[in-house]
């Protein structure tokens, strides 16, 4: 299987439960317009380097297309229309006036100079920019790109188009961005668990964590769940994994990274491995990495209780029918990571105003959407006895279907 395969999977399990026709369900996760673009540039080296790039705008019923550019070795076609699907169930289901869209670029950051990275970004962005803008397409960060990359895509947007700060979000906050930005999906992910927390009459303080992930995403959901008391067993990267009974000092490891940008060799804990992190006895268990973590085998085998979908789309379907089996409850990405496009949306509005907030503002409102989404998911999947994901899905789609039923055909 496929990740958009199986981000329709879950679509379908809540299509039933909503009883759509064929006819519908096949508008509602047709992607309205996919692109493919050739990315060559001039290497350090004087060679020449091809990349391929990708766009894909699955639905814009509810407003512009919104979501993430990815540069990863991983990203190709099917993956992007996968992302921009989960994008449009997630901007619906946190109430935010856009659609869905994702892209990216298929290439290895870690081997790419910074000047390769910038001229890979322009091209790319030569060669999308009559596609994207304020009110067509947002782009934003994803894995392999940050801040960074969106102030040349900002830059370079304006050569075509003119200054439209709003034609992309998470930017350097000194460069048209916003406060709490880069911070925004760990601190979302830290408020849901709390809220997840807080039904099974329990608290961040006290419960054990693991988190699979050292990323944007991993680094702040551990920073905000350790102020607010969690034990962090175990923590990994790319190239490895750590392990401390008595919970690890953030603080410590974040000194650890800022030298050596590798968990291993951190001695706060032992040395462990990935396999091990994701198996292990905790209460929570965070994927924050990459796409398709949890196979059936894999599913069979995790101890946690409660898993947050920090990443987008972990967990493979026939993962997710084991873990509500075994009564371990998911709470879905399209829910557990939506702070990020939350603050992206601040964000364009911020830029569209050319006013800005201030941080407090930014975080109370983020966790206003946030708490309100989770308590709908959790009322719903209660009252029809269906999981967190179905619920949220069901959600989402009621949203979407609606909007284009209001728009007409
Ligand atoms: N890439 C992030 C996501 O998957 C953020 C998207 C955005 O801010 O538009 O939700």
């Amino acid at each position: 299987m496929q990740a958009f395969e199986a981000t329709n999977h879950f679509f379908d399990q809540a299509a039933k439960e909503l009883e759509l026709t064929s006819n519908v369900r096949t508008l509602l996760i047709t992607p309205d317009r996919e692109v493919r673009v050739e990315v060559a540039i001039e290497m350090d080296s004087g060679k020449i380097g091809n990349f391929i790039g990708y766009r894909v705008q699955h639905d814009n019923a509810r407003g512009p297309f919104k979501g993430g550019l990815r540069y990863h070795p991983m990203v190709d076609q099917d993956e992007a229309r996968s992302l921009a699907s989960l994008m449009t169930w997630k901007t619906a289901l946190v109430d935010l006036p856009y659609g869905g869209a994702k892209g990216g670029v298929n290439c290895d950051p870690n081997k790419l100079s910074k000047g390769e990275l910038e001229r890979i970004t322009r091209k790319f962005t030569e060669k999308i920019h009559d596609l994207i803008g304020p009110q067509k397409d947002i782009p934003a960060p994803d894995m392999g790109t940050d801040a960074q990359v969106m102030a040349w895509i900002m830059n370079e947007y304006a050569k075509y188009e003119g200054f439209h700060p709003a034609c992309v979000t998470g930017k350097p906050v000194e460069f048209h961005g916003s406060e709490g930005r880069e911070a925004a999906t760990g601190f979302g992910v830290a408020i849901v668990t709390r809220e997840v927390l807080a039904k099974l009459k329990s608290t961040v303080a006290g419960t054990t964590f693991a988190i699979q992930g050292y990323g944007n995403v991993g680094s702040h959901t551990a920073r905000r769940l350790a102020a607010m008391g969690a034990k962090i067993l175990s923590i990994s990267d790319a190239y490895g994994a750590v392990h401390n009974p008595e919970g690890i000092d953030i603080a410590e490891l974040d000194r650890h990274m800022a030298v050596s940008h590798k968990i291993v060799g951190f001695k706060g804990g032992d040395t462990t491995t990935n396999e091990q992190l994701l198996t292990m006895p905790v209460d929570v268990l965070i994927p924050a990495a990459l796409g398709g973590v949890f196979d059936a085998e894999r599913a069979k085998a995790v101890q946690a209780r409660i898993i947050v979908e920090a990443a987008n789309g972990p967990i493979w379907p026939e993962a997710d029918q084991i873990f509500n089996e075994r009564g371990i409850l998911v709470v879905p990405d399209i829910l557990a990571n939506a702070g990020g496009v939350i603050v992206s949306y601040f964000e364009w509005v911020q830029n569209l105003q050319h006013f800005r907030w201030p941080l407090e503002q930014i975080e109370r409102e983020e966790e206003r959407k946030l708490v309100s989404a989770f308590e709908d998911v959790y009322k719903l999947a209660q009252r029809k006895s269906v999981s967190l994901r179905t619920a949220a899905f069901m959600k989402a789609i009621a949203r979407v279907g609606r909007a284009h039923v209001l728009g007409g055909m």
